[in-house]
This record gives structure tokens, sequence and C-alpha cells, in this order.
């Protein structure tokens, strides 16, 4: 398994031996302490401002003001958390671009420009106050309702509005940032649909985004539920990746879909939020009478006390992150293994592996506690490590006889 190995049938560049480079190495370390170094920053920072901004009160003064103007509670009610989703985003606002605009320009992976990051910023906001309204209405109407249980509401809510938005992703949100097209190389969808209509498998939608609009790093993921489901792949891997190599990629996707994935992902996201919103049940209520007064809140239901919820679900979130990170990685590993059984390739899987490091300039084998706190997937040296694995165990199947007790 040659680092130079050149994919038959394609001109693409051969995978450099970047496990054997130590100037390469350094940089990929680099750029992984910079980006983690950004996220701890960023939560901290979170945390912190949020605290000062409740602590003067600003959430009261906002409502208080608007309560003047609109008397009218719903609308008031409207305006407030329209106020602090905006006031969030603009807060964000600076840590998003230290990321987007200096880290990922300094490792050469952005290609966005400063206006159209704007531009994307700006929508994003457009896209989400009207989710956010309606979420913070539907939080304070719980609250006026059910004042002991508001949090079991909550839960119930939680898997109905995950699957809707997991339904509409696809067609709703991910259009509005960048253009879908089906896969134009035919051959490429046949292979797949081939490979897994032998395994009795139908194949979602495949289609290819324009992720070289923002980023040099290549992606593929799947999307959708039902009539929305679809295999993604990025422009900026279909352009640099071997044919057999985007095969394997397309193949761990199809895995995402045969698992039910997204349906798991709901599943697991819906006991974190109950475990979640019954903590900021509890510490809400004790923060309320321990130090109502000097927020200046009176109660629960009132907008003024929503971001007082989110910064403590936010906190809630943060905590059980380790956990979500360790059943992202589960379902991972299973992915590749559907992908290694599927299409047999473990050759061309390693070569994918070592593709996709090199040019998201991915640091290959990070440090264990680092790993398990902040990484979804599985790192690229297990990947490739399973890989061989695999590769061996097929080998010693085929041979066969009595060594196979021994493989
Ligand atoms: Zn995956």
């Amino acid at each position: 398994m040659s680092g130079q190995a050149r994919p038959a049938n394609s001109n693409v560049r051969p995978v450099t031996p970047w496990l054997d480079d130590p100037a390469w190495l350094s940089r990929a370390r680099r750029y992984r302490r910079d980006r983690l170094r950004w996220l701890v920053a960023d939560l901290a920072t979170g945390v912190a401002v949020s605290g000062l901004v409740l602590m003067l009160r600003l959430p009261v003064a906002a409502q208080e003001r608007i309560a003047r103007r609109l008397p009218t509670r719903p609308l008031a009610d409207v305006s407030a958390v329209v106020s602090y989703a905006a006031g969030a985003w603009l807060l964000g606002l600076p840590s998003r671009a230290w990321r987007d605009l200096v880290l990922e320009r300094r490792y050469g992976l952005s290609t966005q420009r400063t206006l159209p990051w704007l531009a994307d910023q700006l929508k994003a906001l457009l896209l989400a106050l009207p989710v956010e309204v309606l979420v913070g209405q539907g939080v304070l109407a719980a609250i006026r309702r059910w004042p002991r249980r508001w949090w079991l509401a909550l839960s119930l809510a939680t898997a109905p509005l995950a699957a809707l938005f997991s339904f509409l992703f696809p067609v709703v949100i991910a259009p509005r940032f960048n253009r879908y097209r089906p896969l134009g190389d035919d051959a490429l969808a046949a292979r797949l649909r081939e490979q897994a209509a032998a395994a009795g498998i139908e194949v979602s939608e495949i289609q290819v985004a324009d992720l070289s609009r923002r980023t040099r790093k290549a992606n593929a993921f799947f999307a959708g539920l039902g009539r929305t489901r679809r295999i993604v792949l990025g422009d900026t891997l279909l352009d640099e990746f071997a044919p057999d190599e985007i095969a394997v990629i397309l193949a761990h996707e199809l895995g995402h879909q045969v698992h039910r994935d997204l349906w798991r992902l709901i599943l697991v996201s819906t006991a974190q939020v109950t475990l979640t919103t019954w903590l900021v049940q509890r510490l809400a209520e004790r923060m309320l009478r321990s130090f109502g007064g000097r927020l200046g809140l009176e109660r629960l239901d009132q907008p003024a006390a929503l971001p007082l919820i989110t910064w403590l679900g936010a906190l809630a979130g943060t905590a059980l992150a380790p956990a979500a990170n360790a059943f992202s990685r589960r379902i991972e590993r299973q992915a590749d293994r559907f992908a290694l059984e599927l299409t047999g390739d473990a050759d061309a899987f390693i070569r994918a592996m070592r593709r996709l490091a090199e040019q998201n300039l991915h640091h290959p084998d990070p440090p264990w506690l680092e790993h398990w706190l902040f990484d979804s997937h599985p790192s690229i040296a297990e990947r490739i490590a399973a890989a061989r694995e695999f590769a061996r165990q097929r080998r010693a199947d085929r041979d066969g006889g009595p060594l196979r007790s021994r493989a």
C-alpha cells in the first residue's frame, strides 16, 4: 500500500506520503491546535459575555422598552425574542469572522471573500429568526401552561420538530447557501447502484453541491428524511478524488442511509434535550430564587427569562457534547464498515482517507483526550487501521482452512 499509489483509470494527483512528511504534519497539528483554541475561546467568551449581558439586565431592559411601545403581549413577546436572537447573532459575529476569515485563510483553506461571507451570515440570521421566534413562543407557552413540567413538554416536542427540520433542511435551507445538481457522472452513480442492488439496497438521489464557493475542503454527507433523502458530494471532493475513492465515500454515505442514522441521531438528541431541559428547569428555578432580584427577573414565563434559559441550555449542551461525539463516532465507524463490505475495496478506502486528510489538513492521529472531547469522527489513523484489518480478515477468509481460526 504505497503512499504514491496512483489510482487506475484517472488523471487525479497521486496521494502524497503525508504521514512521512514532518513539515506537513506539523502544519496539520498547528491548524488543529488553532481550531481547538478558537473553539474553547469561543465557548468561554460566549458563556462570559452572555453572563455579563444577564448581570447587566439587558434582556429585562429590552423587554420593558418593547412593552412600552407594543402594549399587546404576543407582539411584544415576538419582538423581544427577535431582539435577543439578533443580539446573540451580533455578539457571536466577531468570533465566527475570526474562524472563517482569519484562521481558514491563514491555512489556505478558505475560498470566500469577506462580503459574500457577511451575506451568508445575514442569510443565516434571517432563516433562523422565524424558527427562533416559534421556539421562543413555544417555550414561553409551555412554561405558562405547565409551570412544573415544562421540561417534559419541550422534550416531547423535540423528536417531531427535529424530524420536520431534517425533512425540510435539504429542500428549504441548504439550497439558500449552495447550488445542487444531480451527479452528472453516470458511470460513478451506476457503479454504486450496481453494488447496492447486489446487496438489495435502493440508493437515494445523488447530488453535487458547489462547496468550492467557500472552501477547499472535501466533504460529503447524507441529508433528508423520506422523500427528501439524498447523498450529497462536494464538488471539492468530486474534482480531486479518483473514481474508486469517490465510490467508497458514496458507499459510506449509503451506510448512513441504510442504518437510518438520521433517525438514530434524532432519538439521541431527544434523550439529550430531555436531560438538558430537566436540568435547565431546576437550575433556572434555583437561580430565580437566589439571584432573581439581581437579574431583574421575577418569573420564568416572561420573555426576558429566555436568554437565561438559553444560557443554561448552552452550558448543559456543552457538558453533554463529548457523549454526543462518542455516539457520532460510533455511527461513523459503522458507516465505514458498511462501505468496506459493500465495495470490498480497502485499498481505495485507505487512499480516500489519506486524500481527505491531505486536502482538509486533518491531523491524522490527535491526542486521545482531545479526540474524545471534541471529535465527531474517528481519527484518520483509526479509520485506515480498521480498513487494513478488514483487508487482512478478507484475505484470511479467502485463504480459509485452519488459518482462519488463527487470523
Ligand atoms: Zn459519515
